[in-house]
Formats: C-alpha cells, sequence, structure tokens
C-alpha cells in the first residue's frame, strides 16, 4: 500500500511539474509555448509573460515586490530577450507596483487615462505595509518609485512581436479608472483583467455598472478564447463568464422581485440572500454588489 501510494505521488509530482513551469518554481504555469502565468497566492493578481523572438510581453507587474522579482527571475530563465512591454489590466496598486522593476526599458501600456487614475488611486501605505510584512519584502522592495504607463490607446491597439499577435482591449468601465484585456488569437489565450474572476465575486467600485461588465464578458467570450486568465485567480475557460453572467441574472432577478414589492434598499441588503453562490469566494462583497445592482434598477448611473 505505502509503495502503492509512493507511486501516485511521485506520478503526481510527474503530472505537476509538466503542467507547471518548468524549473520556474511552483508559483508558474505554463499555458502555451511561449506563455506563462505566475498565478498570485490567495487570491493574488496574476502576471502574464508572453516569449516571443523579438522580446517579452507582461501582463501587469506581480502584486508584491518579492512576486515581482519572481516574474524578473523567471523571465531570464526563460530567454535572454527584453522585456519590451508591460500591459496594465487595471491601473490598482496590486498589478502595477512592480513597474518599477521592469520599466525601463519596458514600456507600460494601458487604455486612456491609466496614468491620470493610478495618481489619483495611488496609497502611499500599500508600499509602506508591504515593507514591514518581513525583511525580505523590505530588500525586494529596494529602489521602489512609482512609475505610470507611459503609453496610452483609446480603443485597441495591436503589438506584433516575433511572429505573436497581442491584441490589447479596452474595457469600459469594469474594475477601475483604466481596464484592458490582452487577447492572443492564434494562441486563443485571454487575459481577461479583473472584469470577472472564477468563483469570487467582485468588489463593484461605485463608478462601474454591472451592465458595463456584462457586456464586456460578453464582448470577451465572443472572441473564441480557449484560456482565459482573469486579473485574480486560476486560468480556466469561458466559464467564469457564463457562471458570472449566471449570479448577475439572478442577483438582478431577485432585487427586481423585491423592489416590486416596495422593499427598500436596506431591505433588500438584509432580506436577500444567494445560497447558490455561498462557495464562491469575498462574500463580504454581496451588499456592495446589491448597491451597485439596485442603483441600476432604478435608472440611475
Ligand atoms: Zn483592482
Amino acid at each position: 500500500m505505502r509503495v502503492k501510494i509512493a507511486g501516485m505521488v511521485c506520478a503526481a509530482l510527474v503530472l505537476s511539474s509538466a503542467l507547471w513551469g518548468q524549473d520556474l518554481g511552483p508559483h508558474f504555469k505554463k499555458i502555451k509555448d511561449g506563455i506563462y502565468v505566475q498565478v498570485g497566492e490567495e487570491g493574488n493578481s496574476n502576471c502574464g509573460i508572453i516569449v516571443t523572438s523579438e522580446g517579452v510581453v507582461l501582463v501587469d507587474s506581480g502584486d508584491t515586490p518579492i512576486d515581482s522579482r519572481e516574474i524578473l527571475a523567471a523571465v531570464k530563465k526563460l530567454t535572454n530577450q527584453p522585456i519590451r512591454f508591460l500591459v496594465n489590466t487595471e491601473t490598482h496598486g496590486d498589478h502595477t507596483t512592480g513597474h518599477w522593476v521592469f520599466s525601463p526599458p519596458a514600456l507600460i501600456i494601458n487604455s486612456d487615462g491609466a496614468a491620470k487614475d493610478m495618481q489619483a488611486a495611488y496609497r502611499p501605505d500599500r508600499m509602506e505595509n508591504l515593507r514591514k510584512q518581513s525583511p525580505e519584502m523590505a530588500k525586494a522592495a529596494e529602489g521602489y518609485k512609482m512609475i505610470t504607463p507611459q503609453v496610452e490607446y483609446s480603443d485597441k491597439m495591436t503589438l506584433r512581436l516575433g511572429g505573436k499577435t497581442i491584441e490589447i482591449l479596452h474595457l469600459d468601465n469594469v474594475h477601475s479608472g483604466a481596464d484592458s484585456a490582452v487577447w492572443l488569437p492564434e494562441d486563443r489565450v485571454l487575459f481577461a483583467a479583473s472584469a470577472t474572476g472564477p468563483r469570487r465575486l467582485n468588489n463593484i467600485r461605485p463608478t462601474v455598472r454591472i451592465a458595463d461588465i456584462r457586456r464586456a464578458m460578453k464582448m470577451m467570450k465572443a472572441l473564441n478564447p480557449e484560456i482565459v486568465i482573469p486579473g485574480h485567480g486560476a486560468p480556466g475557460t469561458v466559464a467564469m463568464f457564463d457562471e458570472s453572467e449566471a449570479y448577475y441574472t439572478l442577483l438582478f432577478e431577485r432585487m427586481n422581485a423585491m423592489i416590486r414589492q416596495g422593499k427598500s434598499l436596506d431591505q433588500i441588503k438584509v432580506e436577500l440572500k444567494m445560497p447558490e453562490y455561498a462557495s464562491w469566494g469575498n462574500q463580504d462583497r454581496i451588499p456592495n454588489n446589491i448597491e451597485i445592482a439596485y442603483r441600476e434598477l432604478r435608472g440611475g448611473n
């Protein structure tokens, strides 16, 4: 029996080293040839690494300074090509703090208004708190300074590098002040930003409309990706769009019924339950989701 278990463990290890980027460490997953993801621990942000014969493109820059340094080390193991571009899927610090590790030389790209939004949303305490986490984190944070995107585009831009087509698509009003998806049509791999995540509830900012999130998910699903890499959470498929869509449909249905019964927002927040989604992460975000949905159902923005 013991021998059998040892054999199974051994097979599992072989399988996991085949699935996870070999030699890159346990945080990295190989998605396809030349496409890797550092999957953030405990729901931290993901970072994509796209390797071509004419340079590397990163998608976001790691949640913490240790993550960013790990990404740089992984790129050096994969290629001697430089990191030429770094696409931001959003403006928040958990996706953008690590810029200084890569830029220069990398040029940072996000949609219109990204630099201004990053500056407006800048929280110096984020890096202060990270530094206090451990001496290793403080060391990794050495030399930190905030770097904002140098390149902004309005609707869509295309990078052609080493035979790879990399489309950067603006997602309007889905999460932060500037959000971008990254689509590799030949590989059918989509980096879907933080419009949604697998089996987790979104923290929907006051300026965001659920209608815009649903529209963006529909657009991204229509690209017909084989693999979808969310801003946070495990890489998966378009099922994460379908599941999110079903959640919002049910939320709106229940809220509509309660509004018809004359219930107030406060009453709805107390009474509305979504037991079908009890296993999803970030349950504390249901009241936030209700508030945003209520505003839209009452015809506000
Ligand atoms: Zn965010």
